[in-house]
């Protein structure tokens, strides 16, 4: 251990069903100050095998317990898991970086996906009901379920599986990403306190277990949520045994504004469209389209917000925004930065940020890239954002659509009907107006090309934890 930040013990693993050691240390990192502030045990592959199998003789009486009682229980992790949101939310900034209430506000939301869960049902469905033939179709668990996370929104990410899951009858193996295991295997002690043993486990380890958990033939359905690149590594290790697949991968989101916005009314909505949690959100603007006659209104309106962003440790009091969330990152983005600029991009804006050891990178907004610059065909996930510029709206929605991303997309118009058609030419699994991204428990979240396959949230994803049997009985 290093800086003894942590309020907490580090959490241990939660293979088989109860708390455990596990193997070699696994330093993790607080981006704030480029130190380790804990280690946090890694699951060897023997681990593994074992949570696997103790997972599964959980699912033969979790998937026999009626739904009701299942949802009471998934309530109960909720409310448990809510008494602990402070303690949660430390170990998430102290590992993410990311402010404080924001951190809070990631658990709070993911909770609220939890509960939402535990009010769906799944009714069987009756096709038919004559005197020849009765025909019923019924929702069935698929098993144990491999819930593979990435660094941006660890806990949000990993309620929003675990609470579908377990409502649907299966049991859930969490891997999250080696940057950020503390708070999800907090989180699965937590689980331990509630649910029967076996039903949640956590194990944290490197992307070889991610590797070895979705090549596991005792695992029924794996849901992913992380890059392009690993979602079809998964894909293939998925083959083996046709495991079920929820991929929510990587996007590059356009926002489109239209001539009739109003730079100065929408700049800080867009701003933070576009670089809430330092501009690591999957659904969020990475790449802005403003009418090339209103450029230079566009870029003043968004360097005044940007001034106004605090950058700095995630426990300070009055942070805006942390540091990138580890050392890969910030070099990617800096690459990108300087690859832009040696194209000729200029940047208009560029912010304050800490010295020191810290991941840091100042919000930097950019104008005058081309559309071929990584930059700007890629997914930067950083405090780095392009301006662009466009003549008409075909021409921006046609560069909007250039791409194998389709998560997420925005069009801003006091005119939203105009808006909402525009809209519906973008090639997006969600497209916004006049907002960028809202999610909500009821509303399916997935993308379209790269971005990913099927849907959480909402009854559909629920249903993609299942799979259907039917049931015909001649008369
Ligand atoms: P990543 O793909 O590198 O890693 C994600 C997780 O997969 C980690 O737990 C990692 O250990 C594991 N993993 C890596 N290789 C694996 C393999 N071969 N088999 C199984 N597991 C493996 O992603 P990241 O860098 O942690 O996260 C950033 C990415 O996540 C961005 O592309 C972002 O857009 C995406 N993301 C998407 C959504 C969404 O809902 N669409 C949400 C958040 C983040």
């Amino acid at each position: 251990m290093t800086t003894g930040a942590s309020t907490a013990a580090a959490p241990r693993l939660t293979a088989a069903g109860a708390g455990r050691p596990g193997g070699p240390a696994l330093p993790v990192i607080n981006p704030a100050t480029g130190q380790p502030f804990t280690e946090v045990p890694a699951a060897s592959h023997a681990q593994l095998d074992e949570a696997v199998t103790a997972a599964t003789a959980a699912a033969a009486t979790w998937s026999r317990t009626p739904l009701a009682e299942r949802q009471d229980q998934v309530r109960a992790l909720a409310a448990t898991v809510g008494d602990h949101i402070d303690e949660l939310a430390r170990l998430l900034t102290l590992e993410q970086g990311k402010p404080l209430a924001r951190a809070a506000g990631e658990i709070r939301s993911g909770l609220s996906y939890v509960e939402s869960f535990a009010r769906m049902d799944l009714q069987a469905e009756v096709v038919r009901d004559d005197a020849g033939e009765r025909i019923v179709v019924t929702r069935v668990p698929v098993g144990v379920v491999a819930a593979i996370t990435p660094w941006n929104y660890p806990l949000m990410l990993a309620l929003w599986k675990i609470g579908p899951a377990l409502v649907a009858g299966n049991t859930v193996i969490v891997k999250p990403s080696p940057y950020t295991p503390v708070a999800t295997l907090r989180l699965g002690e937590l689980a331990q306190e509630v649910l029967p043993p076996g039903v949640v486990q956590v194990l944290a380890g490197d992307d070889s277990l991610g590797q070895a958990l979705t090549e596991h033939a005792g695992i029924g359905k794996i849901s992913f949520t992380g890059s392009v690149q690993t979602g079809k590594a998964i894909m293939a290790s998925a083959a083996g045994t046709l495991k079920r697949l929820t991929l929510e991968l990587g996007g590059n989101d356009p926002g489109i504004v239209l001539e009739d916005a109003d730079p100065q009314a929408v700049a800080r909505d867009l701003y933070w469209a576009a670089l809430s949690n330092c501009g690591q959100v999957c659904a969020g603007v990475k790449r802005l389209y403003v009418p090339a006659s209103r450029a230079g209104e566009y870029a003043d309106a968004l360097a005044a917000v940007a001034a106004t962003v605090v950058v700095g440790d995630g426990l300070a009091p009055g942070t805006d925004m942390g540091p990138v969330q580890n050392r890969p990152q910030l070099d990617r983005v800096r690459s990108l930065l300087a690859d832009a600029r040696g194209r000729g991009a200029e940047v208009f804006f560029s912010g304050q940020a800490p010295d020191g050891g810290g991941y840091w990178h100042p919000v930097t907004l950019v104008r005058g890239a081309g559309e071929d610059a990584p930059l700007v065909a890629e997914e930067q996930f950083g405090p780095v954002l392009p301006l662009l510029t466009y003549e008409t709206v075909d021409e921006a929605v046609a560069r909007a659509n250039a791409t194998q991303f389709g998560l997420g997309a925005s069009v801003w118009s006091p005119d939203v009907d105009r808006a909402a058609a525009v809209a519906g030419h973008i090639q997006a699994g969600t497209t916004w107006v006049n907002q960028h991204p809202m999610l909500s428990p009821d509303t399916p979240f997935g993308g379209l090309k790269q971005s990913g396959l099927g849907v959480e949230s909402s009854h559909h994803g629920l249903a993609a934890y299942t799979d259907i049997c039917v049931l015909r009985v001649r008369r």
